[in-house]
């Protein structure tokens, strides 16, 4: 299968360096050429092949090593930033606002997945305590309505359908004037047709009717080599704004969707890992390409780089260990500490403390802090200068408002409890901070 080999061949060419006894010029020049084979062959476009090779060559052979990492190392490393920044870097969420309408359209060729993900879509929102509701505008095939009609009724969603009307557009503006009290109105769209021209066509005319916020492509993770095609010819009739790539649960490692966020511009929101309607995962490409690349392991690799590639000033930790300390300051520093890198690394250079945070408290993933930032920003002032007063409906409203779960904002919660506890203790034992290797304040 053409992901699985894309994969695979990816995952060879970086063993090689794994294994290679130096780690030189040549061997960087032979990884690039591996890599270069792998993604053409997987049809990527041919100048984005030779963008990103480029730029791998300049890096892995340019840049100055950062203390204690070796050239194999960092070579490992640039590979993967420079193929996670071809899949979108960070994660972007799919945002809607509450309190008003939002029309999703779901497009993509029959069988890719739509309306299961259009279901999967709907409960998602609701989990959210957000109002969807899922509309059947494919009045090509036969049982499209019976199928999203179901998938709404387990989930308890409303659903708007008219069988006796043979013209989408139609359909899909009568949905979305029904559910005008929705907050997430999806509509689910045809695949098929004699040919491509028409099946654009009616896409056209879909989006003319309803004018959605967003149009989400819905891709099959198991078509490998067609996957660029499509999604080009779909960007080519509308705008897509996003990508769901279905069915990236088993076997398939989605070497596809590389090259669909690159045909598309558009970012990967979600991924499909199974029928059930609970089986939607948001898309993380740091996390993605780890896998694509088949290294567990990739990722503390990645962070020990990272780590080392960081200076740590006497100013940062002196200002970690001043001030009062509320949730905005917390965001605050875990800002500043993700510029000068892992928390861990400053709490380390102060002598006779041997700091240790639990692992899970420091792993402040960037991903992580964005939706933190979404989390805080929807918060009122009082909360955050007195977490205290967040009882269980507040951090409902919270959650609701950032479009994150209730456990993200009980997470954070307990992340800010923890630091205020671990700054109180170093404060308490300041004294200490005198033997630290360089002057304070
Ligand atoms: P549509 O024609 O684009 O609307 O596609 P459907 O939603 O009807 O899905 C086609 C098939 O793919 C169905 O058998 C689904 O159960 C299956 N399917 C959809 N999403 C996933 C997924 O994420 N994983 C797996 N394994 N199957 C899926
Ligand atoms: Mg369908």
């Amino acid at each position: 299968m053409v992901l699985e080999k894309l994969g695979s061949s990816l995952y060879e060419a970086i063993r090689k360096v794994i294994r290679a006894p130096v780690v030189d010029a040549d061997l960087v020049k032979e990884l690039i050429k591996d890599f270069q084979r792998a993604l053409l062959q997987a049809d990527v476009n041919v100048k984005l092949v030779m963008e990103l090779s480029q730029s791998i060559e300049k890096r892995a052979l340019d840049e100055e090593l950062p203390p204690g990492i070796s050239r194999r190392e960092h070579v490992i490393k640039v590979v993967y930033d420079e193929l996670t920044r071809f899949v979108g870097e960070k994660p972007v969420p799919l945002t809607i606002q509450p309190g008003r309408q939002n029309v999703l359209m779901l497009v993509g060729i029959q069988g890719s997945g739509k309306t299961t993900q259009a279901a999967k879509l709907a409960r998602y929102f609701q989990k959210r305590g957000l109002r969807p509701a899922l509309v059947c505008a494919d009045a090509f095939r036969p049982g499209a309505y019976d199928q999203l009609r179901q998938l709404a009724e387990s989930v308890n969603v409303d659903f708007y359908g008219d069988q006796g009307n043979k013209d989408p557009a139609a359909i899909a503006r009568d949905g979305v004037r029904k559910f005008r009290g929705h907050e997430a109105v999806i509509i689910d769209t045809s695949g098929r047709h004699k040919e491509e021209k028409s099946l654009i066509l009616e896409m056209q005319q879909i989006a003319a009717a309803i004018t959605p916020q967003e149009i989400i492509l819905v891709l099959d993770g198991t078509i490998g080599q067609q996957a660029a095609a499509q999604a080009a010819a779909f960007n080519a009739a509308t705008d897509i704004g996003s990508i769901i790539v279905a069915k990236l649960d088993g076997s398939a490692r989605g070497g596809g969707a590389l090259s669909s966020v690159a045909a598309t511009g558009a970012p990967i929101k979600f991924i499909g890992t199974g029928e059930k309607i609970e089986d939607l995962e948001s898309f993380d490409p740091g996390r993605f390409i780890g896998r694509l690349l088949g290294m567990g392991d990739i990722e503390s690799l990645v962070s020990k780089v990272k780590e080392a590639e960081v200076e740590v000033t006497e100013k940062d930790v002196y200002a970690l260990l001043s001030g009062k300390f509320t949730i905005a300051d917390m965001y605050q520093q875990f800002e500043a500490v993700r510029k000068m890198g892992p928390l861990q690394k400053i709490i380390s250079m102060i002598p006779g403390l041997g700091y240790q945070l639990p692992q899970a408290d420091l792993d402040v993933a960037e991903e992580r802090l964005d939706r933190w930032k979404y989390i805080i920003e929807s918060m009122t002032v009082e909360e955050r200068e007195d977490p205290k007063v967040l009882n269980a409906s507040r951090m409902r409203r919270i959650a609701r408002g950032s479009g994150t779960e209730e456990r993200e904002v009980r997470e954070l919660i307990k992340q800010y409890n923890a630091m205020r506890k671990m700054l109180r203790q170093l404060k308490g034992r300041r004294r200490m901070l005198r033997r630290m290797p360089f002057k304070l304040g």
